[in-house]
């Protein structure tokens, strides 16, 4: 403790570790605006101390059987579960969101992740192939040995299971850091992991990302990087990976496009537009639908009913059962936004449909709250359209012919999802197959369900994780067995 302010500790090999450079970084609670606890600011002394303790772990790992794996996988989940009243909390304070609407259903989920990874440990199969009669030919699925993950701090523990369970799933030992911004959730995830698994498994570092991270993504002996964040810090990844030919999987930012057709039904489809965008999320997700494209018979009914329905949405403490809506994670992350809205709509204030008034008074002053905001007809080629906000904002437009629209959605540098709303099946997939993202949904706006494949397209990444296949692909290395049988 300092000052009344908790410390929380990395975990590397099996124990709770300060940074060696003694450093530290605060963590705020963003709906309050106060420091809750301290985190190791940990740097490349720290990053090769944990690389060290997965690499002495990796060779009996590896070789232990699918069964005891799925075992220790299971009893995770188990521990989970039985915390997530726990971590839920953690994350609504930590990172500001609401907990009926989406901090308990990430935590939820994060149990789930690692049940869903533990039925994979007997799914890690090769193949025989036929060269000769004369020969046995046949492909091993290895693992890389110690996976190097750094997560960001939207969805901070369901994503670190995102790349925990699978890596050790697959036999790999993982070092992960966790977003400065977010990292207490975490800490509790890599606890869970280190109360089941053997030391130097499951390793957990904080830090910032230059100091900290860039030297995970740097450490020679890490073979594997499993990157979720921002496209901008994604790419200088691939470059820093590229030095020594690591191999890299990237899930990365989105603008992705909402396109509604003129025969839907208003009422029905609003709530789902309205889950599709992440409204109740902040819009501080990767697959927020932030660009809506109405067709034009449909908007005077549709953008009305939108802005009701967002009215009613409640925002304010994450840890109120009432809450619709938390706080933006960040003073940095609250700034940037804002600086979107403002420009916006200093600049076309024609287009402010509703919201865009930054709260300085009143309870929404107390934390990085902002109302949803909703601009209608911006020019395509304004900031707010083309780049990723990541924040309680939509830019809705019209359209009437399909071939337009299909241009203007697919005209962005991110092809992360899509979502389409429409009631003719055959052009609701028509328009699905045309668009260039790599997960689209049709007549629904929730999240990824265990099992789907996901991971973008264009900018918004590289490689697939989530699904049998995307783990098998992510986190084990195939190698071909020639043996002669004369
Ligand atoms: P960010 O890219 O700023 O940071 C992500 C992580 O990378 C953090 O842990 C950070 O410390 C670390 N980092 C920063 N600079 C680094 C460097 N030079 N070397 C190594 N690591 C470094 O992103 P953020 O603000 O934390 O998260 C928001 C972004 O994440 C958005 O762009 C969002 O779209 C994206 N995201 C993508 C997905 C997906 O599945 N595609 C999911 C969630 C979030």
């Amino acid at each position: 403790m300092s000052g009344g302010i908790r410390d929380e500790l990395m975990w590397i090999d099996g124990k709770q570790v300060p940074a060696r450079g003694g450093g530290w970084i605060d963590v705020e609670n963003p709906s309050t605006k106060s420091v809750i606890a301290r985190v190791p600011r940990g740097d490349a002394d720290d990053v090769a101390d944990a690389v060290r303790a997965a690499r002495d772990a990796e060779t009996a790992w590896a070789r232990t059987g699918a069964e005891e794996r799925r075992h220790a996988l299971d009893d995770i989940a188990d521990l989970l579960a039985d915390r997530s009243e726990a971590i839920a909390r953690q994350i609504a304070v930590e990172n500001g969101n609401a907990i009926r609407t989406q901090s308990r259903p990430e935590a939820v989920r994060t149990a789930d992740l690692f049940r869903f990874a533990a039925s994979v440990c007997q799914e890690i199969k090769g193949i025989s192939d036929y060269v000769s009669a004369k020969t046995l030919d046949y492909t091993r699925r290895e693992p890389y040995g110690v996976v190097g993950a750094i997560v960001p701090w939207n969805s901070p523990v369901s994503l670190a299971a995102q790349k925990i369970a699978p890596a050790i799933a697959t036999g790999n030992t993982i070092v992960l850091k966790a977003s400065e911004v977010a990292p207490l959730g975490v800490l509790m995830l890599a606890a869970a992991c280190n109360e089941v698994l053997p030391a130097g498994v499951v390793n957990v570092i904080t830090g910032f990302g230059d100091e900290c991270g860039a030297a995970l993504v740097a450490h020679p002996s890490v073979p594997k990087i499993s990157f979720t964040g921002s496209t901008s810090v994604g790419r200088s990844i691939l470059v820093a990976a590229s030095q020594r030919i690591a191999s890299v999987s990237l899930e990365l930012g989105g603008k992705s496009a909402q396109i509604v057709f003129p025969d839907i039904d208003v009422d029905a489809v609003v709530p789902g537009i309205v889950s599709a965008m992440r409204f109740t999320r902040q819009g501080q997700s990767c697959t927020a639908g932030s660009r809506l494209f109405v067709h034009a018979d449909v908007a005077p009914s549709l953008l009305p009913a939108l802005r009701t329905a967002l009215g009613k949405l409640k925002i304010g403490d994450p840890l109120d059962e009432g809450t619709d809506v938390g706080s933006i994670v960040s003073r940095r992350q609250f700034d940037r936004v804002c600086s979107y809205v403002s420009e916006a709509a200093a600049t076309y204030p024609e287009s402010v449909y509703m919201g865009g008034t930054i709260p300085a008074t009143g309870p929404l002053a107390a934390g990085y709250f902002l109302e949803p905001t909703v601009f209608v007809d911006l020019p395509s080629d304004a900031r707010l359209n083309r780049e990723e906000v990541f924040g309680p904002v939509l830019s809705a437009s019209t359209w009437r012919d399909e071939d337009d629209v299909l241009a203007r959605a697919n005209g962005s540098i991110y092809g992360l999802a899509g979502y389409v709303w429409c009631r003719d099946g055959a052009a609701a997939l028509r328009v699905a197959h045309s668009l260039e993202a790599g997960w689209v949904m049709v007549n629904q706006g929730g999240g990824q369900a265990l099992g789907h494949s996901y991971g973008g397209m264009k900018q918004s990444g590289l490689g697939r994780e989530l699904s049998l296949e995307g783990i098998l692909e992510g986190f084990t290395q195939t190698k071909q067995i020639s043996v002669s049988l004369g």
